[in-house]
């Protein structure tokens, strides 16, 4: 039987009707976030560093690069977020990792396409979780995004490539180096589509990029296994002076 899905919708937003995604106010038939709420969402735009993708508030050439990735170039060779994690983000990233992921599912990955450029023959993937968490929690929330993201962009998705080979346990105690090696040995890719990797440019999916050493460590583990580049790509970003984490 087949079914139609725009008369199906447009029975659902009758009995469900849309609502912002931050306040949860009514919205009419236009989905994402009232006009109270749009202002509160620090959106990041140019100028921001070449690499990480951290925003500068003042201008400055495309090309040029934040402190931290002129002393040490992350391995990734760009990240792009769609908004600066702050307390008028905040609510958006909360509901969408604890609560309500999949209505929101839509929308965010069409911001987050928008945010990076069209890259043929990509690979989209997402940070995987152990599979105790994923247990704990169903899904994968960077999964869900990255999904959708390769479908509106034309990019294969590769859920499985990368492995999360073990649960990153406490760290407080370890120096940055040794940090920085145990979030590496968290991570595998798989022996079975080892070959699969060799030459591709690689789009890494995640929800928040904090101080980005997973997307980091990440790179690292896809780059050794013959990736010609990665692509990082997030929904929010902690951004130092403006972050609440
Ligand atoms: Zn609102
Ligand atoms: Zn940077």
């Amino acid at each position: 039987m087949r079914v139609n899905l725009s008369l199906f919708k447009y029975f659902v937003d009758l009995v469900i009707p849309l609502r912002c995604m931050k306040c949860g106010t009514i919205l009419g038939d236009k989905e994402g976030l009232c006009p109270t709420c749009w202002p509160h969402i620090p959106f990041i735009s140019k100028p921001f560093c070449a690499c990480c993708g951290l925003p500068f508030e003042f201008d400055i050439d495309e090309d040029a690069l934040c402190g931290p990735c002129s002393y040490e170039q992350p391995l990734y060779t760009t990240a792009r977020s769609v908004f600066a994690y702050t307390e008028g983000s905040r609510d958006l990233i909360l509901k969408f990792k604890h609560m309500d992921a999949l209505s929101s599912v839509p929308l965010f990955a069409h911001w987050m396409a928008r945010s990076i450029g069209d890259r043929d023959g990509a690979l989209c993937l997402p940070v995987p979780l152990h599979w105790t968490r994923l247990f704990m929690r169903t899904y994968n929330q960077a999964a869900l995004l990255a999904r959708d993201i390769s479908r509106l962009k034309g990019w294969e998705y590769a859920p499985s490539l990368l492995l999360r080979k073990r649960r990153t346990p406490s760290q407080g105690y370890l120096s940055r180096k040794e940090r920085l090696k145990n979030v590496e040995r968290a991570f595998a890719v798989s022996k079975k589509k080892k070959d699969y990797i060799v030459g591709k440019h690689i789009i890494l999916v995640d929800d928040v990029f904090t101080t980005g050493a997973t997307l980091n460590a990440c790179s690292k583990v896809l780059l050794k296994a013959g990736a010609e580049s990665v692509h990082v790509l997030t929904l929010g970003r902690v951004v130092r002076g403006r972050q609440i984490v």
